[in-house]
């Protein structure tokens, strides 16, 4: 027998899944995006045992149709881009098809759909990348994606989670990231029967900050307003005071989708520099338009790191534009607080 052998299609899952599902959160995060891809106006996640026994997303969005759900959980099967070209212009969070495919490999999925245009919905099962069932059922418009038992089939990476307090508290926080990055869009998180964060979805930003982040901080945000050719900056930053100790009140958002990136952090430092002391780290909330093709997103499975075509343009302009609101701060002092 030759030494060399393909590996069966569940066994590829289950190693692909390994690249972009390391734990609870990163299902939520998968599942959410599509939501958001979806069209939906609302979102609700909820989790029991920090999501590693049970999660479940239910969004309004525009549903799968019965012919394509199984094909949906394939890999490399997206209905977001047609060929290379479109990776040049993606306007979607997700385009790499592998989310369902991996979500399955690696624990048990019930997926409940409906469409518009169909009288009634579609429930399918699929354990460990194994089809279990496939039904007509009656459902509201939308998807629900209840999520069980995960790594149930791969210990080695059970061995990896955090207890159950950790790992939600790894998905309350990519809730609140999602709530910032679409306000928009109303998300609601529940944890172990209990609602811990319920934006309302009416696409102020203020009023998603003030809800998350609560007064001290809502009424000492800037505005930040910046527009050029290539280029769009909107959201609120925190006066100097309401500056913390670590970076995690930093929040950036390139053309949707939350990144992290050394230079826009470096950016947002430098025009800082001169207003608070060193260590100090600012709160902002950002959301960077990057028109055109001058963002690679497509440079890691999970897309948290992108590439600018031009780096030092992107820096100039983040660090002039926050540095127009915070010495205008000086002038002008407060922004007004929602009740
Ligand atoms: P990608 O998001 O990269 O396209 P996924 O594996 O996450 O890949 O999803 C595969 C496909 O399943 C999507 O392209 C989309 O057509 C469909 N899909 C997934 N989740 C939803 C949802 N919540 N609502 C509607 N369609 C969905
Ligand atoms: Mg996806």
């Amino acid at each position: 027998m030759s030494k060399i052998q393909v590996l069966d299609q569940i066994t590829i899952d289950k190693i692909a899944a390994g690249e972009v599902i390391e734990r609870p959160a990163s299902i939520v995060k998968e599942l959410a995006e599509n939501a958001i891809d979806a069209g939906a106006g609302a979102i609700v996640i909820e989790i029991k045992e920090g999501g590693i026994s049970f999660i479940r997303i239910t969004d309004n969005g525009c549903g799968i149709a019965k012919e394509d759900v199984s094909n949906a959980f394939l890999r490399h099967s997206t209905s977001k881009i047609r060929s290379v070209d479109d990776l040049m212009d993606i306007h979607t969070l997700g385009f790499r098809g592998e989310a369902l495919s991996s979500i399955a490999a690696v624990s048990r999925v019930e997926l409940i759909t409906k469409t518009r245009e169909n009288d009634f919905g579609i429930t399918y099962r699929i354990e460990g990348g194994k089809e279990i069932s496939i039904e007509e059922t009656g459902a509201p418009d939308g998807t629900t994606f209840l999520v069980r038992q995960l790594f149930y089939n791969t210990p080695a990476r059970r061995k990896f989670l955090k207890t159950p307090m950790t790992e939600a508290s790894h998905v309350a926080d990519l809730v609140t990231r999602l709530a910032l990055s679409h306000p928009e869009i109303s998300f609601q998180f529940i944890n172990n029967g209990q609602s811990k964060i319920h934006t309302s979805g009416n696409g102020n930003l203020k009023d998603v900050i003030y809800h998350i982040y609560g007064r001290d901080i809502a009424s000492h945000l800037l505005e930040v307003k910046a527009e050029n050719e290539h280029l769009k900056l909107t959201g609120y930053i925190g006066e100097p005071i309401v500056s913390r100790g670590n970076r995690n009140f930093e929040n950036y958002y390139i053309n949707g989708r939350y990144v992290k990136s050394q230079m826009i952090s470096k950016a947002i430092e430098d025009a800082y520099k001169d207003f608070t002391m060193q260590h100090k780290y600012p709160f902002t909330v950002l959301h960077l338009e990057v028109k055109g093709d001058l963002l690679d997103v497509n440079v890691h499975p999970t897309k948290m790191e992108v590439r600018f075509g031009n780096q030092q343009e992107v820096y100039n302009f983040l660090c002039e534009a926050i540095g127009r609101s915070l010495h205008h701060e000086e002038l002008i002092p407060h922004v007004e607080v929602p009740e």
